[in-house]
């Protein structure tokens, strides 16, 4: 008997067809859990890496919402790319509540690798800077998600030049008033950081969850201020 390291449910641990024919491997979760844990695939759209519907599809092969990022001048290539691995469902989204929450640093060690892999695989070499979380709210949760997303990263370079000042949720917040958002950016590059620019030519967030986008795009936003030239996102669940 195994436990689940998802729901902490004992089951068997038994070769699978799937196994077998190497196409799911993680054999850390109980068959319950695998089978709600959905991959983003089939047509995504180039940006946000959301899968494609005909309801959310605009022309140029990106969804309705990166296409409004896309038109306003002020978030026009933001965040150049993002990449997600799981589809956020309601069963992703408990996943990661009780990650964020109660502090489950094991679910850190199921996603770290895969976020790792996909790293590696189309973003090698960029620097790598987790999306902090405020003082406040450091004290609070007692560790920062992204920062524990990047276990075990042995061949990435991490700088975590951005720091975050406290605000209000942004779920509240409409979507006029989230473009309104980057006057009032909670990130900033740390002072002691200031002259770093020269040695960040292509640098990649890490976050839990893309969900809006805004997040993300805040980040971005400094991070091209002081001349980064390439700012893409890698994330668990879109
Ligand atoms: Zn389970
Ligand atoms: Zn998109």
């Amino acid at each position: 008997m195994t436990r689940c390291l998802f729901c902490f449910s004992s089951y068997v641990k038994k070769p699978s067809w799937s196994q077998l024919l190497l196409i799911e491997t993680d054999s850390d979760l109980c068959l319950r859990c695998l089978r709600q844990l959905k991959k983003l695939e089939g047509d995504r759209c180039r940006i946000c890496s959301r899968e494609l519907l005909v309801r959310n599809w605009s022309q140029d092969g990106c969804c309705f919402d990166c296409m409004r990022w896309q038109r306003d001048q002020r978030t026009h290539f933001l965040l150049d790319k993002n990449i997600s691995v799981y589809q956020y469902n309601l069963f992703m989204k408990e996943t990661l509540a009780s990650y964020k929450y109660r502090g489950d640093a094991v679910i850190a060690e199921f996603f770290a690798p895969k976020l790792y892999d996909l790293y590696m695989k189309h973003f090698r070499g960029y620097v790598v800077i987790p999306i902090p979380l405020s003082p406040q709210r450091l004290i609070e949760r007692g560790f920062n998600q992204s920062e524990l997303l990047l276990t075990g990263w042995k061949n990435a370079t991490i700088h975590p030049v951005l720091q975050r000042k406290e605000r209000e949720k942004q779920s509240k917040k409409s979507r006029r008033l989230r473009l309104a958002s980057f006057d009032d950016n909670p990130f900033s590059i740390k002072k002691e950081l200031n002259n770093i620019s020269q040695k960040l030519n292509k640098a990649i967030l890490i976050d839990d969850i893309y969900t809006t986008g805004t997040t993300l795009r805040q980040a971005a936003y400094v991070l091209k201020q002081i001349g980064v030239e390439e700012v893409v996102s890698l994330t668990i669940a879109r």
